[in-house]
């Protein structure tokens, strides 16, 4: 494990733009160090290892207070309208931040839109009710979007290839709960854990797109990235797995009835969502302007272009075939 610079500093921080409710808003985002994810066992997941490890618990207190105050000092700087905090697991989970940290930071941001991200089953309505009322407190505006990583809405998928330990009736009656406290659901989907075909994965996005649009405020569909220390990467370095093509990425944005946002993170790398290295950087600044501007027929158009990757990729929708896997032990 890599030395920590600065404990007191968050692992990253930085200001931006965002796009809520149809409207291009300023944002800070932090990365802070936690006790990490409790669940810890999603295969995809190079995250979980971001934790501090065997320092106690009024110990972790005071290096997460220490990464808030500087959030905070970057907050009464910029005066954003969005605060995003991630922490490499859940927000919520007690084990992995103390409740008084959670109580400070909201606090911090009253009147903001914050969004932080859960495992459903630490999403409680009593607790999460009393953050709504706490961030109103600062205004109308205040609000909580709680983002939650359902990945797909097919139970075997999320529990074969990913082990994410969540079943879909469990998102509904987490999303139902912050609905009902008046704070906001944001879904991340995975596009293509292991063990599916470019062809499953992409129509399980557009499935899993369709189906989420009655329940979810807003939608982020991640194209996989090969994490180091991860079982994904195991299987991708014995070549049994790759990384979505850029194609698949823009032909599920560009059927999408909803406004899909979409970060490819190493896109055009080996590791990353890619093509041919050709027409890469092409397709990536078409979704990141999509993005922020939402025009799906920018999307549509992407799928118009033409590069020789194109008919391979084509090949290999309607040509590669599932490995069989046994269901059980
Ligand atoms: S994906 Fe989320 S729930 Fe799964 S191990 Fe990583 S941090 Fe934990
Ligand atoms: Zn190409």
């Amino acid at each position: 494990m890599k030395p920590i610079k600065n404990p007191e500093e968050p692992l990253a921080l930085w200001s931006g733009q965002d796009r809520i409710d149809n409207e291009i808003h300023t944002s800070v985002t932090a990365i802070i160090r936690s006790g990490g994810c409790s669940w810890n066992r999603c295969r995809i997941c190079q995250y979980r290892h971001e934790r501090f490890t065997g320092v106690e618990k009024p110990e972790l207190s005071r290096l997460m207070m220490a990464q808030i105050h500087r959030l905070k000092e970057q907050i009464e700087h910029e005066k954003p309208q969005v605060v995003k905090v991630y922490t490499s697991g859940s927000f919520f989970d007690p084990a992995e931040v103390p409740p008084d940290i959670q109580e400070y930071l909201i606090n911090q941001v009253k009147g903001k839109t914050l969004i932080v991200e859960s495992r459903c089953e630490y999403v409680d309505l009593e607790r999460f009710s009393r953050y709504m009322d706490l961030i109103r407190e600062g205004g109308e505006t205040g609000t909580i979007v709680v983002a939650i990583g359902l990945e797909t809405t097919s139970d075997p998928i999320r529990e074969k290839c990913i082990d994410k330990g969540l079943h879909f009736s469990e998102y509904l009656k987490t999303s139902d709960t912050i609905h009902k406290a008046g704070g906001k659901v944001k879904t991340y989907l995975l596009h293509k854990p292991p063990y599916l075909t470019e062809r499953e994965a992409h129509d399980d996005m557009i499935r899993s797109i369709r189906e989420i649009i009655p329940i979810t405020d807003l939608i982020s569909m991640n194209p996989c990235t090969v994490q180091r220390n991860t079982h994904l990467e195991t299987l991708w370095k014995r070549q049994a797995y790759r990384p979505p093509y850029l194609w698949s990425v823009a032909s599920i944005l560009a059927q999408s009835d909803a406004h899909v946002t979409c970060d490819p993170i190493g896109g055009g790398q080996t590791r990353g969502p890619h093509n041919c290295g050709t027409c890469d950087s092409m397709i990536l600044d078409a979704i990141r302007d999509y993005n922020l501007n939402a025009d799906q027929d920018l999307m549509k158009s992407v799928m118009e272009m033409h590069c020789d990757c194109k008919d391979e990729w084509e090949y290999v929708m309607n040509q590669e075939y599932p490995w069989s896997m046994p269901l059980t032990r």
